[in-house]
């Protein structure tokens, strides 16, 4: 028999991120009553603004405060002519880590999936094949993760740049097969990019 309804409701809502099972979340919940009540309550009030003030980038799908992020706003970015194509917000913050590119970025939030219903749509390609279009970009990065679905979708991304004429390349390899942007280390993520190979 439970002893609190809050403690019952609080242990089930800190199971929302997959890997947290009862156990965990009973452990987090108690910790946050035992001794950190006001760490907790700093927590949900910063949760509930990031959940309700965080939007998507209208012009590179990153996340932003509203309107475009500060990456898009910045003049020398804008005017590199580079945009890089990564799957995550994760891996645009590998990138910028890894301190050698000044480029802007497309976040694709996930690959080509038919499987799960994710196609070009989801993958705001639309939206994409129109800053293509714009003639702003002299050079299209691929930088997907290397994956079967991640490369199925740099494919079918380089036919949108290809159509438009937009130069091509991809980062080099360092990124292990299977793996993501997101866990390679800093000077091996600079390293493919700065060797980054033009995509045939
Ligand atoms: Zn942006």
């Amino acid at each position: 028999m439970s002893s609190s309804v809050y403690l019952d409701q609080l242990i089930e809502a800190l199971q929302v991120q997959p890997g947290i099972g009862p156990r965990s979340a009973a452990r987090i919940a108690y910790a946050l009553l035992d001794r950190r009540r006001a760490e907790g309550l700093q927590l949900a009030a910063v949760l509930k603004d990031a959940l309700q003030h965080i939007e998507l980038c209208p012009c590179c799908r990153n996340y932003s405060d509203g309107g475009e992020c500060a990456i898009c706003r910045n003049v020398k970015r804008r005017s590199s002519g580079l945009l890089c194509v990564v799957e995550t917000p994760a891996d645009v913050q590998a990138v910028e880590s890894a301190g050698t590119y000044f480029g802007r970025y497309f976040v694709l939030h996930g690959h080509l999936s038919p499987i799960d219903g994710i196609g070009a749509a989801e993958l705001g390609l639309d939206k994409l094949a129109e800053i293509l279009a714009s003639g702003e970009i002299t050079e299209l990065i691929l930088a997907t993760n290397p994956t079967v679905e991640g490369e199925a979708t740099a494919s079918y991304i380089a036919a949108l740049a290809r159509k438009q004429q937009v130069k091509l390349s991809k980062i080099a390899s360092g990124v292990p097969f299977g793996g993501n942007l997101e866990s390679v280390d800093e000077q091996t993520l600079a390293a493919s990019l700065e060797q980054r190979r033009p995509f045939a």
